[in-house]
């Protein structure tokens, strides 16, 4: 049996119960369940789930940990966080959050004029908004709007000139000004793949000279008293704690500093984001080495001792993680389409009357497999593939032999992996690679985990279901967009295994988790593949239901989305139509149908047991 690492990377978000994946929440439903239940009712391809109830565990989690070490410590000082639009700005997710944030200190990060749009929108008054990343004097103008709604919004400057055109646009729109922060340049560098972000040479923020000047500026234009933050953020994913604490320790002796040279109403340190999630699989392959309480035990302690030994107030901590707080509340499911040695069967094979004698070796291999030979079996016949492929390109054997070859060599897979099921794993283990089989999802990697094309990044997968049965395929996973970078490879480190299934008779779901943060907005349309169709579910006291549902969008809005004029698309189809060999009948016929799949979405439709 194996439980695909649950025990690393779920949380407790989901269990394995009765050999399915279930939801950790209340009446405990099983994904399987909630899938089947959509598909009934028509909808086809890739789902993406969307879990609110785990935006709110997140958001708890972060809040109690702080204020626990705030009490821990007796820190004299708030802790306030705000979300970052730019991990995920769709309505079913950011809708609910600012919901959960009512009764919080939490409020949202933007980085651009659209994302500022929606924190002045929804963000509740008194909660903080933080503005981060490159403005123009329209964008600094409308921090100003969002001022004199009421907000308590920080615009933070990422240089001089920001700061000169925010003196500037003070002079034109008076008060209220919103407040100024300063992004600071660490001499720590960031870390991981992202460490663009921190470090002498990071793209954004001010070396200690340009602070200096920044202060001479606002004490100029009488704002000093609006300077009332630092920020930095030295990238995501932190999976090391050690160079945050180096970051808090130069942020925090930067704070003082501050403050002792006059810029008294400087009252808050913003940390940024990079708390990690644990996305292993595999025991021993953590990606972080720390807890939350941890994480922020670390950040109030360093902080109050920077400010109790240089005789400063403890600021104010804010807190800008997003991908804590997104990742888990969204899990993708793919169907399987197909299993590419599924046609290998004994029917499709056809022998011949004189065999070539490798091909007579096979089948006696075949039929005389037993425990204590197959793996020397299994070789061989890997051993004789080669030749008789050899023997093929050479022109000694037909293109008859060959499939007969390749049928038998996967018979022979499938009967060694059969009959060594219940042996030691070591032995399993010692295959695999030889032996993978290749699994074709109904998905494109491209438009739901681009991070897994653009950076690596693993997220956990497994089956919704069968999890009593012992996997015994070593598995890698192929989407269904005409690239080649579109395929998981199965990797040995890092093994994954699946269900031998018929997906002519049998339906396999598998699920990709933590899809939550950065996924959806940086999916691309490789191969005009959309959205995948997505859904909430929402607990109550009577179970759950399905909200929100919102298909995938169709072939036609595809096209018009990267501004084709559809019109000329269907008049010109149309056409072809009336002009073709096609009998009036049938014209008919064929025009009905293209206009069913122009409205209906460019995934795959799931032929099982001969239906749709
Ligand atoms: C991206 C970003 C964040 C969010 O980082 P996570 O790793 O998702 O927590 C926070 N602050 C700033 C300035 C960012 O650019």
């Amino acid at each position: 049996m194996m439980n695909y690492g649950i025990q690393f990377w779920s949380n407790d978000d989901f269990i394995i119960e009765d050999g399915k994946v279930k939801v950790n929440h209340r009446h405990q439903p099983a994904l399987i369940d909630i899938v089947k239940k959509v598909r009934e009712d028509g909808y086809r391809g890739p789902l993406l789930l969307r879990f609110p109830h785990l935006i709110q565990k997140q958001i708890n989690q972060i809040f109690k940990n702080f204020n626990h070490a705030i009490k821990t410590y007796h820190y004299d000082a708030s802790f306030r966080a705000v979300f970052p639009l730019k991990v995920n700005q769709f309505p079913n997710f950011v809708l609910p959050l600012v919901r959960y944030a009512q009764e919080l200190d939490y409020g949202l990060e933007a980085g651009s004029k659209a994302e500022l749009i929606l924190a002045m929108a929804y963000t509740r008054l008194g909660a903080p908004i933080t503005v981060n990343g490159f403005k123009d004097r329209e964008m600094i103008s409308l921090g100003f709007i969002a001022a004199s709604m009421g907000h308590d919004i920080t615009l933070t400057i990422e240089g001089l000139g920001e700061l000169e055109t925010i003196i500037e646009v003070s002079k034109v729109m008076g008060k209220p000004c919103p407040n100024i922060g300063l992004r600071i340049r660490l001499h720590s560098t960031g870390v991981g793949i992202w460490a663009k972000s921190g470090g002498i040479n990071a793209k954004f923020g001010l070396t200690s000279t340009e602070l200096l000047e920044a202060v001479k500026m606002l004490e100029k234009s009488n704002l000093l008293k609006k300077f009332t933050m630092i920020h930095f953020h030295i990238g995501s994913q932190i999976s090391d704690i050690s160079p945050l604490k180096k970051a808090i320790r130069e942020a925090g002796n930067i704070y003082v500093e501050l403050r002792k040279m006059g810029a008294k109403h400087l009252k808050g340190v913003n940390i940024g984001g990079g708390l990690a999630i644990e996305y292993t699989q595999h025991e021993g392959k953590q990606d972080r080495n720390y807890t939350l309480e941890e994480f922020a035990g670390d950040v109030i302690f360093a902080l109050k001792e920077i400010a109790k030994d240089k005789k400063e107030p403890a600021p104010d901590i804010y807190i800008e993680s997003g991908r804590f707080i997104a990742a888990s509340h969204a899990v993708l499911v793919a169907p399987v389409l197909e299993l590419f040695s599924q046609e290998y069967t004994e029917d499709a094979l056809n022998l011949k009357e004189k065999n070539p004698p490798l091909i007579e070796e096979l089948v006696d291999l075949y039929k005389s497999i037993n425990e204590r030979y197959a793996i020397e079996y299994l070789h061989d016949s890997l051993d004789h593939l080669e030749s008789l492929l050899t023997l093929f390109d050479l022109g000694y054997i037909d293109l008859q032999d060959r499939s007969n070859t390749e049928i038998l060599v996967h018979l022979i897979i499938k009967k060694v992996i059969r009959i060594l099921k219940h042996k030691n794993h070591s032995d399993i283990i010692r295959i695999q690679k030889e032996v993978q089989e290749r699994y074709l999802l109904n998905c494109s990697f491209f438009q739901s985990i681009p991070d897994f094309w653009g950076l690596g990044q693993n997220f956990p997968v497994m089956p919704l279901d069968r999890l009593n049965t012992r996997p015994t395929r070593s598995a890698s996973l192929w989407d269904i967009t005409c690239d080649s970078d579109g395929e998981i490879t199965f990797n040995i480190k890092r093994p994954l295994f699946l269900h031998d299934i018929d997906v002519k008779k049998e339906e396999y779901f598998l699920g990709f988790f933590l899809v939550g943060a950065y996924q959806e907005v940086l999916g691309m349309r490789h191969n005009l593949f959309t959205h995948p169709t997505e859904f909430t579910i929402e607990f109550n006291d009577d179970g759950h239901q399905i909200e929100n549902l919102q298909e995938a969008q169709t072939i036609l809005d595809v096209l018009d989305d990267i501004d084709y004029n559809t019109k000329e698309i269907e008049r010109n189809l149309r056409q072809r139509i009336e002009e073709s060999i096609l009998d009036e009948e049938t014209r008919k016929e064929v025009l009905g149908q293209l206009y069913v799949m122009l409205s209906e979405n460019g995934y795959l439709r799931t032929v099982f047991n001969g239906e749709r």
